[in-house]
């Protein structure tokens, strides 16, 4: 399932509120998350990106396998 971009909850592929950027879809759950995405539509993108590198499950596991096997 696509997640939107903006509030980050779980929307349908088959809905009518996507958006194009840089070749990707992007989809909302409203009209007002679609509007809001147009109006800024790096910070969104950034923001995803920044969650998938510093999200805190894997950089926490990847630290201490590091710290413990080397
Ligand atoms: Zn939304």
């Amino acid at each position: 399932m696509p997640i939107d971009p903006v509030c980050r909850m779980e929307v349908s592929e088959g809905t009518e509120l996507k958006a194009v950027y840089n070749g990707k879809v992007y989809y909302f759950c409203s009209p007002e998350c679609k509007a809001e995405f147009e109006a800024n539509p790096e910070e969104y993108i950034k923001g995803e990106e920044m969650e998938h590198e510093h999200g805190k499950h894997s950089h926490e596991h990847g630290h201490r396998r590091h710290g413990c096997c080397h």
